[in-house]
């Protein structure tokens, strides 16, 4: 019954280490940018980097076009 969760942690070690992004293989934790050493994974980190980037820069896009309206209604009601 009161057998305390912190003991699993000690049971349970295992060597620090991160795992690629793209075949979830493990690889050093200074491994930087998260993925192997395949250039297969390589190039497919660099794809997924780019399009973030891109559904990042539409999000604010978008986000821009909701919120102006929004924003102006605001900015004009306190200068009228
Ligand atoms: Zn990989």
């Amino acid at each position: 019954m009161s057998e305390s969760a912190s003991k699993t942690k000690n049971s349970n070690r295992v060597l620090p280490h991160k795992h690629c992004k793209i075949c979830q293989e493990a690889i050093s934790t200074k491994a930087e940018p998260r993925v192997c050493k395949k250039e297969e994974c390589i190039t497919k980190n660099g794809k997924n980097e780019k399009s973030q980037k891109q559904v990042r820069i539409l999000m604010l896009v978008f986000f821009g076009i909701f919120a102006l309206p929004f924003i102006a209604s605001i900015v004009l009601q306190v200068a009228g």
